[in-house]
């Protein structure tokens, strides 16, 4: 079965995954980071490493629920999706940020930015369909290569 197009996705969907993958990146790094400073000032705290393990478990039932829902996001099959659910159960870590960093290609060469967060809110025009790419003005009753009333930008067919 063939992959869909970057054309045929639907970017608003797959940029709030982007976001959440991207912000669990970065809960699970800034956690990693507690717990290093918690040894070294060695905080001999047992609810600390049962805390590391309930988080250690979340972490892999998040990661592979982002992990699943981006890819299908991407256009990819619904077998291809549980697949890389299941090896986010693995390496969760590894998995999410991979995962974020192709969804965040996709976007980016899709017109639109990305920051920490993802796509920011007032970026998030740009991939809607039938929206201006470098201002995000709705071009609903416009010409395919009429410019476009707010930027001037000429839309670019390839
Ligand atoms: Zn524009």
């Amino acid at each position: 079965m063939a992959q869909k197009t970057i054309f045929e996705l639907d970017l608003v969907r797959l940029a709030i995954w982007h976001r959440r993958c991207s912000i669990a990146v970065i809960a699970i790094i800034v956690v990693w980071v507690s717990a290093i400073f918690a040894s070294i000032y060695n905080i001999n705290n047992p609810n600390i490493s049962y805390g590391l393990w309930a988080f250690h478990a979340l972490t892999m039932l998040v990661a592979a629920a982002f992990v699943f829902s981006t890819h299908r996001a991407m256009g990819y099959s619904l077998l291809s999706g549980l697949l890389w659910a299941f090896f986010a159960l693995l390496i969760p870590f590894l998995v999410l940020l991979s995962i974020s960093s192709t969804a965040g290609l996709i976007l980016r060469l899709s017109g639109a930015k990305t920051g920490t967060f993802g796509v920011s809110k007032d970026n998030i025009d740009r991939i809607r369909p039938h929206h201006c790419r470098e201002c995000g003005y709705s071009r609903e009753g416009l010409e395919l290569l009429q410019e476009c009333p707010e930027c001037r930008r000429v839309p670019q067919v390839i």
